[in-house]
């Protein structure tokens, strides 16, 4: 999107309206890079924050045509960005490439200006806003403007980072019942018009003997591992939450019965044909799936409890299959 040259005061008004409704943190991080941008008067701003272990900065949003041909990350201390990061201190440079911080990268076209600012949390810096223009000469009245936006976006990003972590079930990182109940509420019910949805339940087959032989630590590493293998095999709307122990939820929107189904019979084959690695070996694992479609005027237990019901007859019937309600 192109600059307009608008009062700062208004871009960081509407700013910080927008971020105090909840966004994803995705949303969240685009709406600061657009309104940094415009800000400054600026076509290219990046947002990068730092991964979870603080080594690395991930390019997380921007404004503009990237600089590189591939998504580039940056470690703590290393180029422009890295050393902003580790010294939580503001760059401005009008000629970045003379820069001995400067790091080159293949494919790189010509940057112009440059400046960049830490986002603190605290006192750990926890990402940096940065901004490079072919026109403009960034002075101190730009690196007030961006460091303000960097002050301003930092709680939001910590609140929006919380609600994500709270969603989130530690072990296999698929959506928690709390995120259940964010995505499919509890007293939901399908109205007439209500957008297609299967829901599929998923149970490991067998999973008690795991345990039991090998250990509880290495039972976690096979749901880990079947965990991940159920969502590659999961389009990217679809929702995996884990529903109990070792039962997941597939919610699967936009589609019928048929095309649930095929989806399932997906995950089942994906699942029994990728054996999990272990200390000594390697254990074989296969789930049984239960699907329904939603009926209009039906609650969500009671979809709910269609697949549940569902996948009983598929346990009952011999486990590692699909069984449609
Ligand atoms: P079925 O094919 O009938 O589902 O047999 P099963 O052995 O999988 O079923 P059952 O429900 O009897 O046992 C589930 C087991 O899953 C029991 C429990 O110890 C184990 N389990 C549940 N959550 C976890 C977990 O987080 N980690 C590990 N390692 N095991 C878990
Ligand atoms: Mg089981
Ligand atoms: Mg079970």
């Amino acid at each position: 999107m192109a600059p307009s040259p608008t009062d700062p005061l208004d871009t960081l008004t509407r700013l910080a309206a927008q971020m105090s409704t909840r966004h994803s943190l995705e949303e969240l991080l685009q709406l600061v890079a657009e309104a940094a941008a415009q800000v400054l008067g600026v076509r290219r701003v990046s947002l990068r924050l730092l991964d979870p272990s603080h080594t690395q900065l991930l390019a997380t949003a921007r404004s503009g045509e990237p600089l590189h041909r591939e998504t580039i990350e940056f470690r703590i201390g290393e180029g422009l960005l890295g050393w902003i990061a580790a010294h939580g201190e503001p760059l401005c440079l009008a000629e970045p490439e003379a820069d001995p911080r400067f790091a080159p990268r293949p494919g790189m076209g010509p940057m112009g200006a440059f400046i960049g600012v830490p986002i603190r949390s605290g006192a750990q810096v926890i990402g940096v806003l940065s901004a490079i223009d072919p026109t403009v000469r960034f002075d101190d009245h730009h690196r007030q403007l961006l460091e303000l936006v960097a002050a301003m976006c930092a709680p939001h990003i910590e609140l929006a980072r919380l609600a994500d972590l709270i969603q989130l079930d530690p072990l296999t990182g698929s959506l928690n019942r709390r995120g259940l109940d964010q995505r499919y509420p509890v007293d939901h019910v399908a109205d007439a018009d209500a957008a297609p949805l299967v829901v599929a339940m998923l149970d490991l087959d067998h999973f008690k003997r795991v345990n039991d032989r090998h250990g509880h630590a290495v039972g976690d590493l096979v749901l880990r591992h079947v965990t991940a293998m159920i969502g590659q095999a999961l389009r990217a709307d679809d929702a995996l939450v884990r529903f109990g122990g070792e039962e997941f939820l597939l919610l699967l929107p936009g589609i019928d019965r048929e095309r649930g189904a095929r989806i399932a019979e997906r995950v089942r084959a994906a699942v029994a044909g990728s054996p999990a690695t272990i200390p000594g070996g390697q254990v074989v694992t296969t789930v049984s799936i239960g699907v329904a479609e939603r009926r209009p005027g039906e609650s969500r237990d009671a979809v709910f409890a269609r697949a549940d019901a569902a996948l009983y007859q598929a346990k009952a019937a011999g486990r590692d299959r699909v069984v449609v309600a």
